[in-house]
């Protein structure tokens, strides 16, 4: 089963849809960490951020809940040409202005190396 478990998997970001291939393995890791749903680096970044930034304390589930919303208004708002590349630039824009407050973004501190932590758990 240790075999199976490194195969490499097409998966799909049920928030912003990128599409990346990481290990079975991985996608597991991100599933239980995120109610169930496959999320992107970037994307987990930004629910992250967003619970750092709500006022009240909100859950996971919750703030996984607000981003993909925020996820859906932006691709509602315009059809762009390249939906997922302008909707990973909305993300980052979003994430970079929080940089303002005091505590400082995940971003920094752990880059996006979703390839990285795929090298990690093989
Ligand atoms: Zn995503």
């Amino acid at each position: 089963m240790a075999e199976a478990m490194n195969e490499v998997e097409m998966v799909k970001c049920e928030c912003c849809g990128l599409t990346e291939e990481c290990t079975v393995a991985y996608i597991a890791r991100v599933r239980e960490r995120n109610e169930g749903r496959w999320i992107c680096g970037l994307c987990a970044e930004a629910v992250k951020d967003e619970i750092m930034r709500s006022e009240r304390r909100i859950g996971t589930e919750e703030a996984i809940n607000r981003h993909m919303n925020f996820c859906k208004e932006f691709r509602a708002l315009k059809p762009p040409q390249h939906p997922t590349e302008e909707l990973i630039a909305a993300v980052k824009q979003l994430m970079l202005r929080s940089l303002d407050t005091p505590k400082s973004s995940p971003v920094r501190r752990q880059g996006l190396g979703v390839r990285r932590s795929v090298e990690k758990y093989k």
